[in-house]
């Protein structure tokens, strides 16, 4: 048979969203659930990846597919596609199998022309005027690129000719004079009359979409979310409904519960006697949707339910777009809501509590980017009391930032690149200021509401955000005044997303505490998995704020952090320069007590539970003086020359330390800094042990092995130290002695590596980037370039890369199980507060993963997600 390429809503459902697209699946499906849904048809997603691999033409057998179906679509809806009698006209939307907020943008009132409008006229009066208008307008912006500009000078010049305030004002006669305004725009800028042909208009605004899926914006969206661009998009072609035919009509968008806090009310905005994206379009102001219990109390009344019919459909909050045509409810879209954090936890716990939803899909639904929000700082109450706020707008998306004004994405991007804080100030944002919005700490705008597209996307983005903030204001340069004050960009401002609020300078922030709906889907999180979260600490700090996340032992601690701290980098610096093994044992024993303090401290803190500690790992010359000032003091210390010392540090020199003298090779070449770690964990073990009562777990993990002959000769020497330790002591402590596995050679040998080691610790950081055989610190320069001609989509030291590195990962797995099957396998690189890189390391059968302490929430819920 042949295939399909074009569907009626009534041929799909909810199922086909990879052929449908979410927005045309999601519309089949309610057509299946008898729903007010203007009807219509779908070009698929296979139309649009077939319209690419031929040269970017709609192909004849599509085209002819098309007009079938448009065809069928006349019989059911009892009107005829440019016909002036009766006329179907349609909206063309774009909808790719994710939604991708405000990359592709929908035509409207397709199918007019001066014929048909004569037509609709008759029918309709002056909504068809309005039209007739909009669809020149969108038409000449979205399937022709003109800048909208232009058509908003051609308003403004009416409006004032005939004394209006609003385009929702107009008369026919101002209309008409707008309309003849349009047209002249769109042959001036486009270079030929608007298309008086509808079916010329429909495949134009088709093919309009199909290009839209490669616009940079929209290949920068799915870069950043890791999304295919193979996968393309589908076009909708539905039946217009009439928002815009005066007070007894309006558009509008709803959630079936508030996305800020989670309250189960009907939310939302609409405006009267208006079409399309007024609402979130920031050119009018919206009006609550609870205005409509008043004063069109029978449809509010259906909306309601009709909202929560489709949360019990789709086991999901919804968001949803809608019309009303002189009192009749037309649903336009639904979709699952993006929700802040807050909003996200306690919808999932209620609807479970509801029986909406099961334990599994609540875990599930929970958007764990969008988790971050809960977790991060919030401003000090006690120093936000005593602050005036300069400015106060909608709380669009939690979370308290701080940082220096810019006016553009531009401008934020550089100032990101310059390691500062960015808060992003705008009239409104759109597409173009994706990348300045992800770089920045927040972004305010003066404009927009809820549902504006700077709030949509910072919910998704998990950043604060305050919007429609009416204090600020852009002066002829473009620069900011907030309340009546000139902030140049550069000065420090600060916003709450939680309440609107916005503040002058850069104010203190303070760290969260987990919620009770949130602890609720944490543990519900933990009961689905056999997997341990636990945590990269280098202090009891980390390791307290982890524990009460959640983490259930340290997976990293990195020694050498511990070294650099001020009172023992001295110590730290005579042991390197040391020429002797007496000299470097007399360093040593400085540094002991230390090291063994910073055990202490963190036992103390983890008790009974695991605590895996890397052995020294960083090449010597990191810790070498660089100053003038410190040569000469440690020359002094070493009783030697500063001319001998310079000679000594050149000698540490290294072309390319990150493979260098670094890792176990440090402890080959001197075992005492080994012993010395030994007897500092072993110790402070032991004196733990005596005041906790409990039994100790030290994990001792030695870096960068890539030979078990390495790991034998430090291991043997480890042991003997810790059992003469603890056999003396007469305490038990459970140490254990493992590896990490992080060199393309240890994943090949992982089986003669897994018989002698007590554990395995992926360091997916030096992994990935010995596989790619480019350093991570230095690849950033060039990666740009991949990314920008299409080489690599993603970052792979970000999300792990799942072609290369993680088939060394399930070699070395399945090698060390088939010797030691119940070996614990655990990754301490960053990719374990990632949550795809998560979902791999589960079905690779990990034991643990371990990440920073405000990813260990994250990834508690990442483990128990079936993705
Ligand atoms: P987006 O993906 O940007 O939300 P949509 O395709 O959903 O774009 O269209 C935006 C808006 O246009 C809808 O919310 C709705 O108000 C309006 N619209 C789309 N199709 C129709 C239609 N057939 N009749 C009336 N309004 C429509
Ligand atoms: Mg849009
Ligand atoms: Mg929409």
């Amino acid at each position: 048979m042949q295939k399909q390429y074009v569907y009626l809503f009534s041929e799909g459902d909810a199922s086909m969203r990879n052929t449908l697209g979410g927005k045309g699946a999601n519309l089949s499906e309610m057509t299946r659930l008898g729903l007010p849904v203007p009807q219509g048809i779908v070009v698929s997603t296979d139309a649009c990846v077939r319209y690419y691999h031929e040269d970017q033409v709609i192909a004849q057998d599509v085209v002819d597919e098309i007009d079938a179906k448009l065809a069928a679509l006349e019989k059911v809806t009892g009107k005829t596609f440019g016909s002036k009698k009766n006329p179907l006209l349609v909206s063309v939307r774009s909808g790719a199998r994710i939604s991708m907020p405000g990359m592709m943008d929908t035509i409207l009132n397709l199918g007019l022309n001066e014929d048909v409008l004569e037509g609709l006229y008759e029918e309709m009066g002056i909504t068809a005027y309005d039209s007739y208008r909009r669809l020149i307008q969108m038409f000449g912006e979205v399937a022709m690129g003109v800048d909208k500009e232009h058509f908003n000078r051609d308003m403004e010049t009416v409006l004032v000719k005939y004394n209006f305030e609003s385009d929702h004002d107009l008369s026919v006669e101002a209309l008409k004079d707008v309309i003849v305004k349009y047209k002249d725009t769109y042959l001036r800028e486009v270079g030929h009359e608007f298309p008086s042909d509808p079916k010329e208009q429909l495949l134009l605004a088709v093919e309009s979409v199909f290009k839209s899926w490669n616009t940079d914006r929209a290949k920068y969206y799915r870069k950043m979310n890791g999304f295919s661009d193979d996968w393309g998009t589908a076009v909708n072609i539905q039946e217009m409904v009439f928002g815009n035919t005066g007070q007894t009509s309006a558009t509008g968008v709803a959630f079936s519960r508030n996305p800020a806090n989670g309250v189960d009310e009907l939310y939302g905005e609409f405006l009267y006697n208006a079409q399309g994206e007024d609402v979130v379009a920031g050119t009018h102001t919206p009006l609550p949707l609870i205005e409509l219990r008043d004063t069109m109390p029978d449809v509010y009344e259906e909306f309601r339910k009709m909202s929560k019919d489709l949360e019990a459909h789709y086991h999901d909050m919804q968001d949803m777009e809608f019309t009303i045509e002189k009192g009749k409810l037309f649903i336009l879209q639904t979709r699952s809501g993006k929700r802040t954090a807050q909003a996200a936890v306690k919808i999932a716990v209620d609807m479970v509590n509801e029986g909406v939803m099961t334990k599994k899909e609540a875990v599930n639904a929970v958007d764990v980017n969008v988790i971050d929000g809960l977790l991060h700082p919030q401003f000090d109450t006690k120093v936000i009391e005593t602050e005036v706020p300069i400015g106060k707008g909608l709380p669009a998306s939690p979370g308290a930032a701080f940082g220096v004004v810019a006016y553009d994405a531009k401008k934020a991007v550089e100032y990101f690149d310059k390691g500062k804080k960015v808060i992003l100030v705008r009239l409104e944002t759109s597409p173009e200021d994706i990348e300045g919005m992800h770089v920045s700490n927040g972004i305010l705008t003066a404009k927009g509401g809820m549902t504006s597209h700077a709030a949509v996307v910072a919910r998704g983005m998990g950043k604060a955000c305050v919007v429609g903030c009416g204090d600020v204001s852009f002066n002829a340069e473009g620069i900011a005044t907030i309340s009546g004050e000139t902030y140049p960009e550069g000065t420090e401002i600060s916003i709450d997303g939680g309440t609107g609020l916005v503040y002058k300078g850069g104010l203190q922030t303070q760290d969260v505490s987990i919620s009770e709906d949130f602890n609720t889907i944490l543990n519900w999180s933990d009961e689905m998995t056999d997997m341990k979260v636990y945590t990269n600490a280098d202090s009891p700090a980390d390791a307290l704020k982890a524990l009460e996340f959640g983490a259930t032992g340290i997976g990293l601690i990195r020694t050498e952090h511990m070294f650099f701290e001020s009172d023992r980098i001295r110590a730290v610096r005579e042991m390197i320069i040391s020429q002797t093994v007496t000299q470097r044992q007399i360093a040593l024993r400085k540094i002991l007590p230390m090291q063994k303090q910073d055990f202490v401290d963190i036992f103390s803190v983890m008790k009974e539970l695991p605590v895996t500690i890397r052995y020294l790992d960083p090449p010597l010359h990191e810790f070498m003086p660089t100053t003038t000032q410190d040569i000469e003091d440690l020359a002094l210390v070493m009783n030697m020359s500063t001319t001998d010392l310079r000679e000594v540090i050149r000698s540490l020199h290294e072309y390319n330390p990150m493979m260098g003298h670094r890792g176990c090779r440090l402890a080959i070449t001197y075992p005492e800094i080994a012993l010395m770690q030994t007897q500092a964990v072993i110790e402070a073990a032991i004196q733990v042990t005596k005041t906790e009562n409990v039994v100790l777990q030290p994990e001792i993990m030695i870096p960068l092995v890539g030979d078990v002959a390495e790991f034998n000769y430090l291991a043997t020497r480890i042991r003997k130290l810790a059992d003469e330790l603890i056999e003396a002591s007469g305490i038990p402590v459970n140490y254990r002695v493992g590896t990490m596995i992080e060199l393309p050679r240890a994943c090949l040998l992982a089986d003669e590596i897994a018989l002698e080691a007590d554990f395995l610790s992926f360091g997916t950081n030096d992994l990935t980037q010995m596989t790619y055989g480019f350093s991570r610190d230095d690849a950033g320069v060039f990666l740009k370039d991949y990314y920008d001609k299409g080489i690599y989509g993603s970052d792979p030291f970000a999300s792990l890369d799942t072609r290369g590195v993680s088939q060394l990962i399930e070699i070395a797995v399945e090698k060390a199980r088939k010797v030691k099957p119940d070996i614990k396998i655990g990754v301490c690189g960053e990719h374990g507060g990632d949550p795809k890189s998560i979902a791999f390391f589960k079905k690779a059968g990990f034991n643990y993963v371990s990440c920073s302490p405000y990813r260990v929430p994250i990834a508690r819920i990442a483990l128990a997600q079936d993705k």
